[in-house]
């Protein structure tokens, strides 16, 4: 198969987050569970209704174009993409086919050759045991982004790697919650092998792809698929194809429609857009947000954080607001930075993990304050607490709230760093063990780890092991 040229080109939808929907006046709301509340004549396609433009859904795809940095078009206009299905009623979905909102730009590398607006269709369902169709129009006429890569990814990560890195930036924006698993971000995948590397093989398009792993999985699997029957002298059909995440497997549902068979043609119902002449679409790139690159950049060169941690930091915004609250007054110790980040993104994730599933969103159930994680990081960093003891106050905070001094006193976990009190305490001990001291005197590093182990033991924990292990080091020289 090695000798097969992949080439994938994704097509990626976004449903944009507006008050209401794309033409019409219903409520956008993703979370609406009772089926067809949010409709009205327009996205019920009643004959006679007119659409009105959404001003914000056009802005959101005018801020995505703007962070991609593509070209916003001038002048742009809506087309109608006429196909029959029961989820369309009206025989045609409102979408833009000759002047998208956006032409080309850049997202992790990869060209980018469109972005558009159009609206979403209804749901359709099927009930076990029932042959007939259910029609949901909650989710008619919403607002729909689809964005369409040039056929230049070369591999599943590459994909996968596109596909997060969207999804980071729609958040980022606000133009979109872009859940897969909520079908509010949708990838399609165009697969094509080759031999020769001047020309490209037929495509496929797999949909139905809930989760990046499917997307990666999905292309995999085709790119082997088709590797394998070009090599029996079998022909590639263009069509399109399902995925089935139990299988693994993609599986042929309809052969490829070309835009000929869409008779798209100018949405006669709707005025034609000067966009350079509309007031809040200019200078968009003032009212960027940082963005994920730019703040994955600053993560690393301003605080050397880890790429792990920087990761985390990147796709967690409530997280790594808290980490910059806590370390603000320390950004030239290098030290109390990384200790924070490792306490922030191993520690205190995993106190989230065992409350919520969703690592992400969990932080927002953080109600730590800064300022007190802050302090208890400075005792850590000091040695008033052992790294145990900083842990477990921790697991406190996280729980109950409240200021690691005070819990650190109450739970005995300071650390004793007083050297007189240690002294003697050491000299007790030395004197329990002569042995094991004097073979440390005669050069038995090993010895000092077992008297440092009793002066825990009879501290109950509460001694600095490093200041002991000195004081030991200082009596027996
Ligand atoms: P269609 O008209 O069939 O929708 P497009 O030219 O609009 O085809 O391309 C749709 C998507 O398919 C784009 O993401 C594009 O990059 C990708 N694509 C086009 N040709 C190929 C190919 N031979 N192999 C893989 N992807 C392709
Ligand atoms: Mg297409």
């Amino acid at each position: 198969m090695s000798e097969y040229i992949p080439t994938i080109g994704l097509e990626i939808h976004a449903e944009l987050k507006t008050k209401t929907k794309m033409f019409c006046n219903s409520a956008n709301d993703a979370e609406e569970k009772r089926p067809n509340v949010n409709i009205c004549p327009v996205c019920m396609a009643h004959p006679g209704t007119l659409p009105v433009i959404n001003k914000q859904a056009v802005l959101h795809v005018l801020r995505v174009g703007t962070a991609l940095s593509g070209t916003l078009a001038d002048f742009s206009e809506f087309d109608r993409k006429n196909y029959f299905y029961p989820d369309i009623p009206k025989g045609f979905q409102i979408s833009q086919y000759k002047y998208p909102l956006v032409s080309g730009g850049k997202l992790n590398g990869v060209d980018i050759t469109r972005v558009h607006l159009e609206e979403d269709t209804a749901k359709s369902f099927h009930f076990n045991g029932r042959s007939d169709t259910f029609l949901d129009f909650n989710r008619a006429g919403m607002p729909l982004m689809e964005l369409v890569t040039e056929p230049v990814i070369k591999d599943s990560k590459q994909a996968a790697d596109f596909a997060k890195e969207l999804q980071l930036l729609l958040r980022y924006l606000g133009a979109s919650e872009a859940n897969m698993d909520k079908g509010q971000m949708r990838v399609e995948a165009n697969i094509s092998v080759s031999k020769d590397p001047n020309k490209f093989g037929t495509k496929v398009e797999v949909k139905n792809l809930n989760s990046f792993k499917s997307v990666a999985r999905a292309i995999d699997y085709e790119l082997k698929r088709q590797a394998e029957a070009l090599d029996k002298g079998e022909v590639i059909l263009q069509e399109t194809r399902g995925f089935d995440e139990n299988t693994g497997k993609t599986f042929a549902q309809r052969l490829k429609e070309t835009s000929q068979d869409y008779r798209y043609f100018p949405e006669p119902d709707l005025p034609k857009l000067k966009l350079s002449e509309v007031p809040e679409f200019q200078n968009l790139k003032a009212t960027m947000p940082e963005l994920p690159w730019e703040k994955r950049k600053r993560l690393s060169e301003k605080f050397g954080l880890r790429e792990e941690a920087v990761d985390l930091f990147v796709i967690d915004l409530v997280m790594s607001d808290f980490f910059e609250a806590v370390v603000k007054e320390h950004l030239n110790d290098k030290e109390f930075v990384s200790l924070t980040s490792n306490y922030i993104t191993s520690d205190l994730a995993s106190l989230v993990k065992a409350v919520s599933d969703e690592v992400e969103l969990g932080y927002e159930k953080i109600s730590i304050k800064p300022h007190d994680f802050e302090a208890l990081m400075v005792m850590t960093q000091k040695g008033d607490v052992s790294s145990r003891g900083a842990k477990d106050i921790l697991a406190v905070m996280f729980k109950e709230g409240g200021e690691p001094d005070i819990i650190a006193e109450v739970k005995g976990l300071i650390q004793k760093s007083n050297e007189d009190e240690l002294k003697v305490m050491a000299s007790e001990i030395i004197k329990e063990n002569e042995k094991v001291a004097a073979e440390f005197k005669a050069g038995k590093e090993a010895s000092l780890q077992f008297l440092v182990g009793q002066a825990m033991k009879k501290s109950k924990g509460s001694a600095n092991p490093k200041l002991v292990a000195e004081v030991f080091r200082e009596l027996l020289k």
